[in-house]
């Protein structure tokens, strides 16, 4: 028999796969002594196997009963005692953090008799009242799915008829009239009463919360984190502790440091008088931790030091969720705590400094994609601005956008192109498509510790909340200070999320100072002074000496070399020719294709040759000392000739109008239509286009061998590979090889240098990366273009998937992200290993590189170095990322 439920005292923080984070830690709090209400977990396997079976497993009733009774033993009460009732909690968690994703019920164990019991004994009707409604509030809307708002619409107007702004001047019979609306709701809505035995709200609450893992905000929540769909969550069973008893009592939720920055201190919110839910939802303005100090001083002291013992247990940032019940304290959860980019670098170098990990584990502690945020723009400090309003500073970044009020305006303004900022009172879980889908957000309630700030810190959103001078009216479309309409619907607004500040209008962005820091636009003493700017650049030394891969960058330009080079990359993976031959020199490479003869041709390429040694010398020089990996011409020839179409139309059109016909026009109409192709990306490109141009190939090689003769007797140290690109058989390779060979060999002569070129190829089509043994026979070195690998492996057409049915996929779940931005492993990436082992097998020392958008991508990089390539080439931007992951994937 299977064992589906476990006792907190039995679990530990290593079982996060069985008992969910939640239940994992509640264990680990027990096994440290901390003061945990008594409970149980039910493990992910008894959801998967209602998520397959559609019921719980059959042994699942008595189990719990078993547990149950260990708790009620343990406390001397009973769940259903008309007397002294225990009540509670049900609640979710699965294996990773989804924060306020699934459910969770309170006060289960209350009925219309357990109520009058829990009102005698605790000697308050009031909190009794209070207690009962919040039961039938939450189990309404989460296990019978009653609409949430028919519930707080009661609750609102009873405040208004009692003429208070909050529930908790709300009296005992007030209360209890409201439980009897709540009731008569559940009635209407379901067809049957609020069910009174406590053992039914129990084993439904359980239904519940494995129901909630497939929530739709549950399951966008997991596409957006790539979370896979079938780990399911736990259900932690714990007795409840109430913070709405009494004055004394109280709930809030802290962080060991802030989450937002880093720095070194405990932060907090809480309320008096209040369960859990209501410090999150932002109903009421929220407390901050100092002020718990001067409220329950011994309370805060033993905070305090529970905080500290979880810090240095868990040796990293921990938040907690925690209750004050009559003035004991009780921990209700705590994990490692989320955390913004720039929070995770400082803490990581802060607990190097304070001798808690060491430098090492520092690195294993952030992430290329948060290096990735760090990277983006700011505002700019000098530019003119006015703050129209200020709230907290909840996750980091300068956002402009216009102001939506719903997640559909947001929507509609992403189609539109436009960016938008998400403006609300508070958020909650349903607005979760509305916060990915916006460049900000802003809240007018709720502080750091607020729905809205921890899925934006999670998201890498910026956000501003609680900015508690905005009216935000949602049904107006209106943002108000006073009786002043300050904004309205498709305004555009500002918010900086480092400072909590608001401006009307679009102030303009500047570049990261990690970003300047690193390419020398910034003095260095003035970088180091920034704590962050001086993690970033301790954590990538710390990559830069663990790393076994080298990071190159691709770069077509001088000018994007440099820029390169200064962001540490070692060389270049990817000059791509083709743009030389745009812009004016066009008319070039249609005269190439028009050519008569084989004289023609040889004119045109005498012409090119000139424009393209320049092109080289100048990457080169830039580059000096270090590889530079040319692709010789790849593109589509379509790109670079008149449409079809259009000038079919052309000429059409001036024959009506009785113009001569021009001949040259005719000429290049009849050489499009040979050359159309329905799809141009499987068509005539790369070594095909070669081998049906002579001398292309040949002319490249000369200005790429001149150029680096020039450097050469000028004193530098040019250091040229030559990749032939579009390869699926050795043959090809074979033919092509000698006039590649030919011609570096006329130019050493001529020069009388030595210049040692390697000439490979790309390894960017399935049948390639199986024949890789034969390829490995002609080339010196391979790179991996697996952007046409993915395209060709998929047979997706990388220009056309993320429009259209990609989301369909994702949602769906075939897809968890896109396969052109991460590298999909298991089938492309079989093919990247397929071709590195037998390539290798041909000849052990064969360089291999990456030199598609996956080299910079932080979620690939750890496969390229578990499969041997020696480097990874990226764009200039994303060297810094891909130097730290190269160096996390060789710890
Ligand atoms: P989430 O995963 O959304 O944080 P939780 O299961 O932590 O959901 O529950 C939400 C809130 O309910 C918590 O913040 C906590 O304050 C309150 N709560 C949970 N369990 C108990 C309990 N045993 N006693 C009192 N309050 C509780
Ligand atoms: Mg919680
Ligand atoms: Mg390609």
């Amino acid at each position: 028999m299977t064992t589906y439920v476990q006792m907190f005292q039995q679990g530990s923080k290593e079982q996060k796969g069985l008992l969910g984070g939640k239940g994992a830690n509640l264990a680990e709090m027990v096994r440290l002594g901390l003061p945990v209400p008594p409970g149980f977990t039910i493990t992910t396997e008894a959801c998967r196997w209602y998520m397959t079976h559609g019921s719980a497993p059959q042994e699942l009733t008595a189990q719990v009963d078993e547990a149950m009774a260990r708790v009620e033993r343990e406390l001397g009460r009973r769940l259903g005692d008309v007397e002294d009732p225990l009540l509670v909690a049900v609640r979710s968690g699965s294996k990773m953090s989804m924060p306020g994703m699934m459910e969770t019920v309170l006060n289960v164990g209350l009925n219309d008799e357990t109520v009058q019991g829990l009102a005698r004994k605790s000697g308050s009707p009031r909190f009794a009242m209070d207690s009962y409604r919040r039961l039938l509030q939450m189990y309404g809307r989460t296990v019978l799915d009653v609409d949430a708002a028919l519930f707080e619409d009661v609750l609102e107007e009873a405040k208004k008829e009692r003429g208070v702004s909050s529930d908790v001047e709300l009296t005992a019979e007030d209360l209890t009239a409201v439980v009897g609306r709540f009731q008569q709701i559940i009635l209407e809505q379901t067809g049957y009463p609020f069910p009174q035995d406590p053992r039914e709200q129990l084993r439904a609450s359980i239904i519940a919360v494995f129901e909630s893992w497939n929530a739709p905000r549950a399951v966008v929540y997991r596409n957006t984190e790539r979370i896979p769909h079938d780990l399911g969550t736990a259900v932690n069973v714990c007795s409840m502790v109430l913070g709405n008893l009494d004055d004394d009592s109280a709930s809030g939720v802290a962080f060991t440091r802030d989450p937002a920055t880093g720095a070194i201190g405990a932060y907090g919110d809480f309320l008096v008088n209040a369960q859990g839910e209501d410090v999150v939802a932002g109903i009421r303005n929220t407390r901050s931790l100092p002020e718990l100090e001067q409220l329950m001083p011994a309370v805060y002291t033993e905070l305090m030091d529970i905080m500290h013992r979880l810090e240095m247990h868990y040796r990293d940032l921990c938040d907690v969720e925690f209750t004050v019940e009559s003035g004991k304290l009780w921990m209700l959860q705590t994990r490692v705590g989320k955390r913004t980019a720039e929070a995770a670098f400082r803490i990581a170098t802060t607990l190097v400094d304070e001798g808690v990990i060491d430098e090492r584990e520092a690195l294993t502690r952030v992430t290329g994609a948060q290096l990735t945020r760090l990277l983006f723009p700011r505002f700019a400090a000098d530019a003119p601005r006015e703050a129209i309003a200020r709230g907290m500073d909840a996750s980091p970044g300068a956002a402009v956008g216009r102001i939506a009020f719903t997640t559909a305006e947001v929507l509609r303004l992403q189609r539109d192109g436009e960016s938008a900022i998400l403006v609300r009172r508070e958020t909650n879980p349903d607005d979760l498509e509305g916060m990915i889908a916006s460049a900000g957000i802003l809240t007018s309630r709720g502080g750091r510790t607020s729905h809205a700030a921890v899925v934006a810190r999670g998201l890498g959103r910026t956000a501003v909340c609680g900015v508690e001078a905005f009216d935000v009216d949602e049904n107006a479309g209106e943002i108000r200070v006073g009786d002043e309409v300050v904004a309205r619907a498709g305004d555009i607004l500002s918010i900086d999320g480092s400072t909590g500040e608001v401006f009307a209008g679009a102030v303009p962005v500047e570049p990261s100072a990690v970003v300047q820091s690193l390419t020398g636009e910034i003095d260095p003493d003035v970088a180091e002074a920034d704590e962050l700017v001086a993690s970033v650049h301790r954590l990538l030394e710390v990559a830069d000496r663990a790393r076994r891969m080298r990071v190159r960058a691709n770069a077509d330009t001088p000018e994007d070399a440099a820029r390169a080079r200064a962001l540490g990359a070692e060389g270049i993976g990817l000059v791509r020719t083709e743009h030389m031959f745009l812009g004016d020199r066009r008319h070039l490479v249609e005269d190439l294709v028009l050519a008569a003869d084989e004289f023609e041709r040889g004119q045109v390429l005498d012409s090119l040759l000139p424009m393209q040694r320049e092109d080289f010398v100048g990457i080169l020089r830039a580059m000096d000392g270090r590889s530079v990996t040319v692709r010789l011409l790849d593109p589509p020839l379509h790109e670079f000739l008149p449409d079809l179409t259009e000038l079919s139309v052309k000429l059409a059109r001036q024959e009506a109008q009785g113009v001569e016909r021009d001949a040259h026009e005719e000429k290049v109409l009849a050489a499009v239509r040979r050359l159309h192709e329905q799809n141009p990306m499987l068509g005539l490109r790369g070594v095909r286009l070669a081998l049906t141009i002579p001398g292309l190939y040949g002319m490249q090689t000369r200005a790429i061998l001149e150029a680096a003769a020039k450097l050469r007797s000028e004193g530098l140290d040019p250091r040229v590979e030559i990749m032939i690109p579009l390869v699926s058989s050795v043959r090809e390779l074979r033919e092509i090889m000698p006039e590649v060979t030919a011609v570096r060999d006329a130019v050493c002569r001529e020069t009388g240098m030595d210049l040692a070129t390697s000439i490979g190829t790309m390894i960017e089509l399935p049948r390639a990366a199986l024949r890789a043994d034969e390829l490995a026979q002609e080339a010196d070195f391979f790179s991996f273009g697996t952007n046409d690998l993915t395209q060709t492996t998929w047979g997706f057409s990388r220009d056309d998937v993320e429009a259209g049915f990609f989301f369909t996929y994702r949602d769906r779940g075939i897809l968890l992200s896109s396969p052109f931005e991460t590298l999909d492993q298991f089938g492309v990436g079989e093919l990247v290993r397929i071709g590195a082992e037998r390539g290798r097998s041909t000849k052990p020392e064969l360089k291999l590189g990456i030199c598609g958008e996956h080299g910079g991508d932080p979620a690939s990089i750890a496969f390229f170095h578990h499969v041997g390539l020696d480097y990874v080439s990226c764009s200039p931007f994303r060297v810094p990322v891909a130097r730290l992951e190269a160096g996390r994937a060789a710890l």
